[in-house]
């Protein structure tokens, strides 16, 4: 699967994806992100890729040139299954967006910032507009690598069996159970029986309680679901 992230701070987003999961997706070449600097598409001379807003008012607006540019090339090279441009006005993020997205081929993520992008960006180009909660950001790097992290540890063989993604939060109805490991004592505070038991059905009966239990008390909202 790849992504290509179109942004005026390609740096912000290269540490995200250069440690642990997402790394060694990219090494197992399943998940390639490749980054575009979005000031490499702006034809002037000062290479500015923002402009003041039309009717006034506050904060510098992105303009369509670069954007088209950029979005243009890379189109010419292949198909997008997904134009996503990362907005706090979208549609909230969530696990069923990210299995959803994660079957995909090629997504494009555009990064907004200052006051946004010029509306046009978004009636012409944008297939999806997806937000990573309600509240704003100052741009849309820290989003997009929410958004890619959450997809690409669903693809197939990204993870292994001990991250396995299946018992995660949100995966299924329930959240995920509390887990322990060494030291089975700590200051007194023990971990619970049954796991260091080595019953695997007793403990898996437990777990699924204990998801129960804290679904139940935390996000009532799933069970109705
Ligand atoms: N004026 C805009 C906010 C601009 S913030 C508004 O009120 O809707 C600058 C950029 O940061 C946005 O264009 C977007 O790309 C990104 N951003 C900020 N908050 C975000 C959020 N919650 N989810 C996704 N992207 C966000």
């Amino acid at each position: 699967m790849r992504f290509d992230i179109i942004s005026v701070l390609p740096d912000l987003l290269s540490s995200p994806f250069a440690h642990s999961i997402l790394q060694r997706a990219q090494k197992k070449g399943l998940a390639e992100i490749v980054l575009h600097n979005l000031r490499d598409y702006a034809s002037n001379k000062q290479k500015s890729v923002d402009d003041y807003p039309y009717g006034g008012g506050s904060g510098m607006v992105m303009s369509i040139t670069p954007f088209a540019c950029c979005i243009e090339a890379l189109k010419a090279e292949r198909d997008y299954d997904e134009v996503i441009f990362m907005s706090p006005d979208g549609e909230t993020f969530n696990q069923t967006i990210a299995n959803e997205l994660s079957g995909k081929k090629n997504i494009m993520i555009l990064c907004g910032h200052y006051k946004g992008i010029d509306q046009r960006i978004r009636d012409l180009f944008v297939t999806r507009e997806i937000s990573i909660g309600d509240y704003v950001l100052s741009g849309g790097e820290l989003p997009a690598a929410v958004l890619v992290d959450a997809i690409v540890r669903l693809i197939p063989g990204v993870l292994n069996d001990e991250t396995s993604a299946l018992s995660d939060s949100f995966q299924g109805e329930l959240l995920d159970a509390p887990v322990y490991t060494r030291p089975a004592d700590w200051r007194g505070h023990k971990v619970p029986d049954i796991l260091l038991s080595g019953h695997e059905a007793k403990i898996n009966e437990w777990r699924h309680e204990q998801a129960l239990i804290r679904t139940q008390l935390r996000r009532p909202d799933l069970l109705e679901d």
